[in-house]
């Protein structure tokens, strides 16, 4: 190929190693003496090295979003289990000594918190 310019897909060929070994001489003797199959053989390549970037930026990505996704969702249980703690944490049907068996045999009703506070109101007024 020493006489003609390197066509757009030996030079694509070329730079991925897939042009064929019985050409890949003449296309580098080929390049070595011309000036614009050189300038578009270093084209080519620069655009191969911008698609790999892309290329690895993206692999990155499809590995990074999963784990994301995994912390959120175990963020989202905790927050679940959290809650429910504190929910049952404040229901007075789970309060200590609340709901006990009375000498009657019957199930005293819950304290609620404004009982607690008038109990506590009381206290403090002496009576
Ligand atoms: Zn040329």
């Amino acid at each position: 190929m020493s006489g003609r310019h390197a066509t757009a897909g030996e030079l694509e060929l070329y730079v991925l190693g897939a042009l064929d070994a019985g050409r890949v001489h003449s296309f580098e003797a080929h390049c070595a003496a011309c000036d614009t199959c050189a300038a578009a053989l270093a084209g080519e390549a620069t655009l191969e090295i911008a698609f790999e970037q892309v290329a690895a930026r993206t692999a990155r990505g499809v590995v990074v979003r999963p784990l994301r996704a995994v912390a959120y969702g175990a963020a989202g249980v905790l927050a679940m289990a959290a809650a429910v703690l504190l929910w049952i944490g404040r229901s007075p049907a789970m309060a200590v000594g609340a709901g006990e068996p009375t000498a009657a045999g019957r199930r005293a009703p819950p304290m609620d918190d404004g009982a607690i506070f008038d109990s506590r109101s009381d206290a403090l007024d002496g009576g």
